[in-house]
């Protein structure tokens, strides 16, 4: 019995599964096999040709990962899912679904540095230009746009700069040319809904909030089903025209009876097929072990953070707080309307004593962990400026938003007082 609800506390518990029907388990079983028996010469015919759906090789699906992907698409109120082996994967895929060499996608300045290399240098040399547009102005993404723009790209909540995307309004810009927006809600589950706002897919790295618990990495693709491929056949050619890979298949016809999924069943059977970026099945395990407390996890770190956000407001050796509740201006606005569930876990400050006193406030800390990473259970910290943005000159550490005393921290779910009093004690120390 398939329980529905349009409640995300339920969803996460029960949507794509109810218990195992030979066995009665209750946990979602892993499926740890590579291959699936086929019950008739004219039954693997028919999955070869996608005339009926069911398991062919755990490259192309596995029935724990099953689980995961439908689970994400109820959860994200999206059409269908693809899980990967990481949240790069599900970038670099997210793109190559739509655009092929000659052709250009444009993305905010404001990206992880693992999108942006991939977007400026790996997807270049493959023939994608993406061009890079400052979202405080959404018209940039349409004067960046030409005949062989296929795709817009964003992050809903970034960081450092922790600046709330235009969702809304590049995705409406986008669609008058025929261009869906892809949004990046890694830092934002459950608090953005990207797809109200007209957002046409949404990745994750399930890697930080949606796992949680620092153990997996992992990838996925949703696809809101809420765009329209066929009316822009010129502008989006690889949904629209034969696929050679596929004898002939016209993607947006083949699937038409399956609902609208042309999008995600693309990027299934011919990219996960051809570039086999594929989770495995005890990462799907461990990641719906963590999706199953999402909803009670981000409303705490979003807690957690608020509470951090003011005790560093009141400290002197702190010169300033970044967090998307402090915001001016449009930016508040944008906040206020994209992080309508939390504004989430992550918190950036400076401290007055600049590089020297990030360095030592990190070598303090005794209960946070200093690590490249967010979205863990525990609550993390790290200093950019003599990290991962070390070997930049400074002019592009402060256009990036690294400051010399900018510390990260991505607040985690322990007691309140306890990671106040680490960041106390470790402020102190850094002095
Ligand atoms: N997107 C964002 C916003 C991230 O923070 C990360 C990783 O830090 C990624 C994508 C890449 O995810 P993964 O590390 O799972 O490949």
């Amino acid at each position: 019995m398939a329980v529905h609800s349009k409640h995300p506390e339920t969803l996460a518990l029960h949507a794509g599964w109810r218990a195992d029907a030979t066995t009665g388990s209750v946990a979602v079983p892993i499926h740890q096999t590579t291959s699936y028996q086929f019950n008739s010469p004219e039954h693997a015919a028919n999955l070869f040709a996608l005339k009926e759906f069911g398991n062919i090789y755990t490259r192309i699906m596995n029935p724990t990962t099953d689980v995961l992907e439908q689970r994400l698409a109820a959860l994200e109120g999206g059409v269908g899912a693809l899980a990967v082996a990481s949240g790069q994967a599900a970038s670099a895929l997210s793109i190559q679904n739509l655009a092929r060499a000659g052709d250009n996608v444009v993305a905010s300045t404001d990206l992880y540095g693992g999108t942006w290399n991939l977007f400026a240098n790996t997807l270049k040399d493959q023939g994608i230009e993406v061009r890079f547009v400052d979202p405080a102005d959404p018209q940039a993404f349409a004067r960046a746009t030409d005949e062989r723009t296929r795709a817009y790209y964003a992050e809903t909540l970034p960081n450092p700069k922790l600046r709330v995307f235009p969702i809304a309004e590049v995705a409406a810009i986008g669609r008058g040319f025929g261009i869906p927006l892809i949004m990046d809600n890694t830092a934002a589950p459950l608090l953005a809904r990207p797809f109200e706002h007209g957002a046409a897919v949404v990745i994750y790295s399930t890697t930080k909030y949606i796992g949680g618990h620092g153990t997996s990495i992992g990838g996925v693709i949703i696809d809101g089903g809420n765009f329209d491929w066929q009316a822009f056949p010129a502008r989006q050619p690889l949904l629209n025209t034969p696929d050679a890979s596929y004898h002939g298949a016209v993607w947006t016809e083949a699937v038409k009876p399956l609902g609208p999924i042309a999008y995600i069943i693309r990027a299934r059977v011919v990219l996960l097929r051809d570039l086999g970026a594929a989770l495995s099945p005890f990462n799907a395990f461990q990641i719906i072990q963590g999706l199953e407390t999402l909803p009670l996890r981000i409303t705490r770190h979003s807690e957690n953070a608020l509470a951090v956000v003011k005790f560093l407001s009141a400290r002197a050796d702190v010169v300033k707080v970044i967090h998307p509740s402090l915001a001016k201006g449009f930016e508040k606005e944008r906040a206020d309307k994209y992080l309508s569930g939390g504004m989430g876990g992550l918190v950036g400050f400076e401290l007055a004593g600049g590089r020297e006193a990030g360095a030592k406030f990190i070598s303090a800390l005794q209960m946070f962990y200093h690590v490249a990473n967010i979205g863990d259970a525990r609550s993390l910290a790290i200093h950019p400026a003599s990290t991962t943005h070390s070997q930049m000159p400074a002019e592009e550490q402060r256009a990036a938003g690294v400051s010399e005393g900018y510390v990260r921290l991505s607040i985690g779910l322990e007691h309140i007082d306890d990671i106040l009093a680490d960041l106390a004690q470790a402020l102190d120390q850094a002095k």
